[in-house]
């Protein structure tokens, strides 16, 4: 050991205390909302370098890189300061305890850089560029088009790439055949079946030709090369020899498989931490029975459960604990609190419409300023649609905020855009990203981009076909097109690159979209973010697996976590966080749950968790608001949620509005 002394039995209870310390064999974490498993995670970690592991051989999955940054900052505090009462400063610490050295991030990340770093062991291409899933998308169309699959007739309509995209997606993640999923969730389209099998197998394919890796491709991949590649096996298991999984419910059949092939070894150390409550991510093929099935893959496993909750007042978790009653499947967990001031109870109150519902919002927020900071604040909204009143409100009342979630920032167009400049620098093979900047230009289809890209692809990847009379008669701009490439690619940092690339792309921008004014300011944002890193690859990876959200559009600091702001989230991206005061908007039937969910056991369920998670992120104030009714193109909503009418008043406070008044009076059931 290194003799540091963090006192353990000071700050966790002995239930936490034992998941801290326990570092050998196999150890499953199951407990609630707010009973500190992230917190316990942070702690296993400097008890492990305090025991004397390796930091190289420890690695930390998590949700999000800044999760995963966060445990070990918070590891490297715990050190630094029981080293000598903080007096000492973080590089004084032993080497031996450098976090940095630790490998954490997302599965994705992790996966991707393993592909990278072992590509001449795996055989394959280092320079792999990653589609996302609206990338996916074009390149299904292409492979199809390309293939000249017999025009389906006017009744059998072909699916749209969209549903593709999907199916595929999902057969791999929840590994179901193809066939089999048409025929249970889409008979509409069974006709298509050989197709869409043959399509998949083309799709397959023409990525591994292209070097191109979609995001399922990049665990997928990494997993068949563990099952397959004795040495690369044997190398990751020699290196990793103490894994952590924070939010392991939301870990899919890949991701499982990944785990359980690093982990095969008796020797290799594995905790998991989840709730199975908290599996909100089933449309990506999350699993939450992987929690379950925890112990027959490992017998000999030991399970802790954490009881006691620090996050919230008593009056908010014995909501939430109602909340986690009505969740039919899974573990059965009861919190508790020893908190003395049991707090004010959650309160359900209705505004007439949308922009009241917003109006109330920001009346309480400046009501509560003299208690908290704006920072202290979240609204957390079903999707990203149910925030545009809120953020309307908020900036004409001037309370500073940053939205969460959503569209992501790299998924705009004209980002998606520059990017592709980049990614056929970095991957001439990529086929899409050329499809994306050729079609730009007047005069350049989707046909002749296809001869031009093979044309790069067949002259050795040089660029002097865009220059070819053949293809420069079709379009002006592929002759500044190629000078741009060529001084792009001898550009000395990734900011100039982007330099280069906009000096060619504004003026083409200009002349297809009206607002390029207001993009424009986008690309300040971009290459600001380009300057934290120094080479294309990193880049690129970053933005594509761990993509700076909407936050980075309105200020110019891509990480912005300690300036003090409300935070508008999607409740999706809100998982694992925590603020004293939480709104949850739009608690209608249809929207939450949504509409298209309350037909099916399960989909409804996963509604029921993702309610359960908003209302978890509470810990002082807890406020749930409808509008009278919510008008969208998908339909006309006007009953309360049906998750509020499940429990009774003794758990929540109802503050109705006249109308609601009036429905509680009617006879119909319960508050409607
Ligand atoms: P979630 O399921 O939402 O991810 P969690 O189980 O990971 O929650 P944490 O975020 O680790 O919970 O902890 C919730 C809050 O409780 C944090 O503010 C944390 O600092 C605090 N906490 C956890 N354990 C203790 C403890 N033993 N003493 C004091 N505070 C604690
Ligand atoms: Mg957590």
């Amino acid at each position: 050991g290194l003799g540091l002394k963090v006192d353990y039995a000071s700050e966790l209870n002995p239930d936490q205390l034992l998941a801290a310390t326990t570092i050998s064999g196999k150890v499953l974490v199951i407990a609630g909302a707010g009973s500190g498993k992230t917190k316990t995670l942070t702690y296993r970690t400097s008890y492990l370098l305090e025991n004397g592991v390796a930091p190289k051989s420890i690695l930390l999955l998590t949700f999000t890189r800044k999760a995963a940054n966060e445990i070990k900052s918070r590891a490297k505090a715990l050190l630094t300061s029981s080293l000598s009462n903080g007096a000492l400063s973080e590089d004084k610490l032993p080497a031996s305890t450098a976090l940095n050295d630790i490998t954490s991030g997302t599965f994705h990340s992790f996966c991707n850089r393993l592909l990278r770093q072992y590509s001449g062991l795996l055989g394959i291409n280092p320079r792999f560029t990653i589609l996302d899933t609206g990338d996916s998308e074009d390149a299904i169309d292409l492979v199809y088009k390309e293939k000249k699959h017999p025009t389906p007739t006017k009744n059998q309509a072909f699916p749209r790439k969209r549903t593709l995209q999907n199916i595929f997606s999902t057969s791999r993640n929840r590994r179901i055949p193809i066939r089999q999923l048409i025929e249970d969730s889409y008979p509409d389209i069974a006709v298509h079946i050989p197709i869409i099998e043959q399509l998949a197998i083309d799709f397959h394919e023409y990525k591994r030709a292209n070097h191109l890796y979609d995001f399922d491709d990049i665990i997928s991949q990494v997993v068949r090369h563990l099952k397959t590649n004795d040495t690369f096996r044997q190398l990751i298991q020699d290196q990793y020899r103490y894994i952590m999984v924070d939010e392991y419910q939301d870990t899919n059949i890949p991701q499982k498989q990944l785990i359980d092939l690093i982990c095969a070894p008796e020797s290799v150390s594995l905790m998991v931490v989840g709730d199975d409550n908290q599996s909100i991510y089933a449309f990506r093929g999350a699993n939450y029975e992987n929690i379950l099935l925890f112990g027959e893959t490992y017998p000999a496993a030991s399970l802790i459960k954490l009881e006691q909750n620090y996050r919230s007042t008593p009056a908010i978790l014995n909501y939430v604990n109602a909340l986690s009653a009505q969740i039919t499947l899974g573990y059965q967990k009861q919190l508790y609190s020893n908190a003395v001031i049991v707090g004010d109870k959650p309160t359900f109150s209705r505004a007439s419409d949308e922009p009241k519902e917003a109006k109330t919002i920001a009346d309480k927020i400046i009501e509560h300023k003299d208690d908290y900071d704006y920072n202290d604040f979240a609204v957390l909204c079903r999707t990203s649609f149910q925030s545009n009143y809120i953020q309307l409100e908020f900036m004409e009342r001037g309370i500073p905020f940053i939205v969460v979630g959503g569209i992501k920032f790299i998924e705009r167009r004209h980002i998606k855009d520059v990017l592709a400049f980049i990614k056929v620098l970095y991957n001439p093979n990529d086929t899409i990203a050329w499809h994306r900047i050729l079609t730009l230009f007047r005069g350049v289809g989707a046909v002749t981009a296809t001869r031009l890209t093979q044309a790069i692809n067949s002259d050795n990847n040089s660029l002097k076909p865009l220059i070819a009379p053949t293809f420069t008669k079709k379009s002006p701009q592929l002759e500044p097109l190629y000078h741009t490439l060529t001084k792009a690619a001898q550009a000395e940092s990734v900011e100039a690159v982007i330099e280069q690339v906009l000096s060619f792309y504004i003026p083409v921008l200009k002349l297809i979209e009206e607002n390029w004014r207001e993009r424009s300011e986008d690309f300040r944002v971009l290459k600001n973010l380009a300057t934290e890193y120094s080479s294309l690859d990193d880049f690129l990876e970053n933005l594509a697996l761990d993509p700076p959200n909407d936050s980075v559009a309105t200020t110019s600091q891509s990480d912005n976590a300690d300036k003090d702001k409300v935070t508008i989230s999607t409740i999706h991206s809100a998982k694992g966080l925590e603020w004293p005061v939480v709104f949850v908007n739009s608690l209608v039937d249809g929207i939450t749950p949504h509409h298209r969910s309350v037909d099916d056991f399960e989909a409804l369920e996963e509604e029921r968790k993702l309610f359960y998670v908003a209302c978890s992120r509470a810990k002082t104030k807890l406020y749930l608001m409808a509008p009278d009714y919510f008008a969208s193109y998908s339909g006309y909503f006007d009953k309360p949620s049906r998750f509020i009418a499940e429990l009774s008043p003794d758990e929540v406070e109802v503050k109705t509005s006249k109308k609601g008044l009036a429905a509680l009076a009617s006879e119909d059931p319960v508050w409607w």
